[in-house]
């Protein structure tokens, strides 16, 4: 096969548009024109919330598990539920973080909404919570830099999460607290102005001035100092008979850090809870809390596998974005195809990477990482070409997807059954080849440019038919430069 194909036509390498146009996770999350039920087996409930239900499932044809939010059609009657409804699907296909959850596609009945999300083994940290009554600092640390991390995250794209509690904190594993994610977006908003207004939450994290009605992305900090509190003591801060009595300590900012609970908890956490718990226009960033002493000093206890690093970091060496084509379709794999456990070495060389816990890499971070091996002017050009090839939105960072197309290897990505599967989803009429109509519907973000599209076909047209079929998809996929053959 591989000859008939080297004695064919090579293809033009244009470099030019194409090379601007930007594939994100969300660029595959769409709409499911099928069944719910014809494409997932419905499983036991997981849990509940305002308007929806949660169940397991698993995927009939791949046995993929994974969690679905089912809303009732009915309870959105109201525009305000409708609305939030549509923003809350528009924030999660925004998302990229590692300790945020990844929702993988929707579906839509006469009946309710279905949202297909990765499913998280571990149960809620809630429970853990009501097991382990209170976390030694260390354990507790963890817990809040993960937390801060999806807060930097959300904040720096704009996003304000509104309900960080612990129920919304799921484990991704049985008692594994270092792998935690973020969900629920049901009462999360993008802010457009300076402020945003109406009382939304759960009263017990609920930040002063949401119950004043006029506030900021602040009052996440103060949810996951409210988090960080009953985690190092095992109760929560403000405590009364009524929800008002509760209302009144919050907006007094008035909680004890002393006497039962609190004898042996550190002077910097409780500096750092100083901090946080005070009001709006005082308190500290998210960004900040993760550089405060006490985050810092607990995380350096932390044992480091260096021979994983070393791996990783050769993969983002030896990265080269030949085409788009390639991009998107590694794009796909990994986050659409591959199980957790499959790129669980690169997002945890990720997460030890991101120094400073705001979900993305900067140009220090990863000459820090790469002077464990090399001297600062080789770790400077190295990592100076790796931003050059893996930073393909151009924001002076590695993003979370950008560094997963580069670090996971790509041997895993190119097996037999995700090529297929990968290139099923590109073939949409299934005729065995990608048309240039096709390869426009799998990334509508890119709009209708028809050079744009031309120059991606023909990237990769190795036959010069005008279309892609499985073995140029495959060669381009296995990595085997075209320019070479
Ligand atoms: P939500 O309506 O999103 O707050 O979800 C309600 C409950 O369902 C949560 O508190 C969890 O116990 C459970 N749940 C939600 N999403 C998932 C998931 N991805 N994996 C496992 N359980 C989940």
């Amino acid at each position: 096969m591989g000859c008939a194909v080297s004695r064919k036509k090579k293809p033009q390498v244009i470099l030019s548009k194409a090379k601007t146009l930007v594939i994100l996770p969300g660029t595959f999350v769409k709409i499911n024109d099928n069944d719910f039920v014809e494409v997932y087996n419905i499983g036991k409930k997981l849990g509940s919330g305002a308007y929806a239900e949660v169940r397991f499932c698993t995927h009939r044809q791949n046995k993929a598990n994974r969690a679905v939010k089912i809303i009732a059609k009915q309870l959105l009657e109201s525009e305000s539920a409708k609305n939030q409804f549509i923003k809350e699907i528009e924030i999660l296909k925004l998302l990229d973080h590692p300790n945020i959850i990844r929702v993988f596609e929707f579906f839509e009945d006469e009946n309710n909404f279905y949202i297909v999300m990765e499913h998280c083994k571990g149960g809620e940290l809630f429970d853990e919570i009501i097991k382990h009554k209170n976390f030694n600092e260390y354990q507790a640390a963890h817990i809040i830099r993960q937390v801060f991390s999806c807060i930097a995250y959300l904040h720096s794209i704009r996003v304000v999460h509104r309900d960080i509690k612990p129920e919304n904190l799921l484990l991704e594993e049985k008692d594994d607290l270092f792998n935690i994610k973020l969900i629920d977006f049901g009462i999360a908003t993008i802010i457009e102005e300076d402020d945003v207004q109406g009382m939304i939450g759960t009263p017990s994290y609920i930040a002063p001035e949401v119950i004043n009605e006029r506030y900021n992305e602040k009052c996440d900090v103060w949810s996951a100092g409210v988090l960080m509190y009953i985690l190092l003591c095992g109760f929560p801060p403000f405590q009364g008979s009524t929800k008002n009595e509760v209302y009144e300590m919050i907006k007094n900012c008035s909680y004890i850090l002393d006497g039962y609970g609190w004898e042996n908890i550190s002077s910097d956490a409780k500096d750092l809870i100083k901090k946080i718990l005070v009001p709006q226009s005082s308190r500290i960033s998210a960004e900040k809390a993760l550089k405060h002493k006490w985050i810092v000093s607990m995380l350096k206890k932390d044992k480091r596998d260096q021979a994983t690093m070393k791996t990783v970091l050769k993969n983002l060496e030896e990265f080269n974005a030949q085409n788009k084509l390639q991009e998107a379709a590694k794009l796909f794999i990994i986050t659409q195809l591959m199980s957790t456990k499959e790129i669980k070495e690169a997002r945890d060389i990720f997460k030890e990477l991101d120094e400073n816990g705001d979900g993305k890499l900067s140009r220090q971070e990863l000459i820090k990482g790469y002077r464990k091996f090399a001297s600062q002017k080789d770790a400077e050009d190295m990592v100076d070409r790796i931003m050059a090839a893996v930073d393909t939105d151009h924001n002076g960072f590695i993003d979370y997807n950008e560094f997963l197309k580069a670090a996971v290897d790509v041997k895993k990505i190119s097996s037999e059954e995700y090529l297929q599967t990968a290139f099923n989803l590109f073939d949409k009429d299934a005729n065995g080849k990608i048309s240039i109509d096709e390869l426009k519907s799998v990334l509508q973000s890119a709009g209708e440019d028809e050079v744009l599209f031309q120059e991606i076909i023909k990237q990769v047209d190795i036959n010069g038919d005008g279309e892609i079929d499985l073995e140029e998809f495959t060669t381009i996929l296995k990595n085997v430069r075209v320019s070479d053959r």
